[in-house]
């Protein structure tokens, strides 16, 4: 559902991805680890279409995104509609909370349903309120996200994601802002999340016990490239790469 082909990104003259080739199949939770500047942040922005790339081809649900090869050649940018039709396959959880400050918890679930899906007010609510109840917070709905703890407001940013009903989440490290007592909880619903068979998940993480639980595969990203990748129980106990043992051995 996801396929990375050749892509490169430049800053300016330095580059952060490196003739990526990478995949993701339809339903598959997929981790991404690596050190610090491998450009862990940078595929998923891409994905986002936040971030647009200096080569190669993206693909998204057997479409091209961002960019697509024109006649001469050239990679142009897409057009905003196409743009806003990927996007809205894709959700996106940040490590930063992103939530409206001014708007109470259930309106930050209904408000982009109903302004960029045309969803009618009260089955936004309805699909709110569902997911509320999934992620714990039914209580919380008509408080403000600084009235919440981060962990709270880190599962209202998942139930927003959520909200637009992506095929594809996107999880920036989601705990890593959060105290350590608060990890547990946001992880949970990560992982009740990973249960879904639909559901695409990419995601970047430190918690490397959590990857090892959750995920299909993962992938260890050195210098904008995917250096090893296989199962989690392959990667975490034999990894073949000296630059993998490395930086296991550093954060297991
Ligand atoms: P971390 O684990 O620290 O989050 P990461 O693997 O997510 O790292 P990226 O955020 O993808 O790394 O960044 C990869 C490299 O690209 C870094 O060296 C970073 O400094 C650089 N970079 C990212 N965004 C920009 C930008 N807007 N302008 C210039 N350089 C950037
Ligand atoms: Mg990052």
């Amino acid at each position: 559902i996801i396929k990375f082909d050749k892509v490169v990104k430049r800053f300016d003259s330095f580059t952060v991805i490196d003739e990526l080739d990478f995949e993701v199949k339809r339903g598959e939770k997929v981790t991404i680890i690596g050190p610090s500047g491998s450009g862990k942040s940078t595929v998923l922005r891409i994905l986002m279409t936040l971030e647009p790339i200096s080569g190669g081809v993206v693909y998204v649900d057997g479409d091209t995104l961002w960019h697509e090869k024109g006649s001469d050649g050239q990679l142009r940018p897409a057009s905003e509609r196409h743009l806003r039709k990927m996007r809205e396959k894709m959700g996106m959880v940040f490590q930063q909370f992103n939530l409206f400050p001014h708007m109470s918890v259930r309106r930050n679930l209904t408000e982009a349903p109903i302004q960029v899906l045309g969803m009618p007010k009260a089955e936004a609510r309805q699909r709110a309120d569902e997911l509320l109840e999934m992620v714990g917070l039914t209580q919380h709905a008509d408080k403000y996200p600084h009235q919440l703890s981060g962990g709270q407001q880190q599962r209202v940013g998942i139930a927003r994601a959520l909200a637009m009903r992506p095929k594809i989440m996107l999880f920036d490290e989601p705990t890593s802002a959060l105290d350590p007592e608060l990890v547990g909880e946001v992880l949970n619903v990560i992982r009740r999340l990973a249960e879904e068979h639909d559901l695409t998940m990419l995601l970047v993480t430190h918690e490397m016990n959590f990857a090892r639980q959750i995920s299909d595969r993962v992938c260890f990203f050195d210098r904008g490239k995917v250096l090893e990748q296989g199962k989690p129980e392959d990667l975490f106990t034999n990894p073949k790469e000296e630059r993998t043992r490395e930086f296991l051995k550093a954060v297991l």
